[in-house]
């Protein structure tokens, strides 16, 4: 089996139980510079609620993750990382 490498991709090898194993690693890279590091950076709220039938507010404390390309500095949110990582297992599952 012949495997396409680029940056995104990493093979690495190792032993287990005297055989050698050998595992293919994709990376979730930023669509905007192909880079593969990021940081994590917070954002805190509070989200407010109308109820009906009342002057009351209700509300929610949110803390919500983003994911900031060290590079490009372009933001990507949890979900929209897992959606990508979805798509490489996919694809990854297909071709093989
Ligand atoms: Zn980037």
């Amino acid at each position: 089996m012949t495997i396409p490498l680029s940056d995104s991709h990493l093979i690495v090898c190792f032993v287990k139980e005297g055989r050698t194993m050998e595992y293919i690693q994709d990376y979730f890279c930023c669509d905007n510079c192909s880079n593969r590091d990021f940081k994590l950076i917070y954002n805190f709220s509070i989200r407010f609620y109308g109820v009906n039938f009342s002057d009351d507010l209700i509300y929610d404390r949110l803390t919500d993750e983003i994911f900031q390309c060290t590079k490009c500095l372009k933001t990507f949110t949890k979900s929209a990382i897992d959606e990508n990582l979805t798509e490489l297992k996919k694809t990854r599952i297909s071709r093989s």
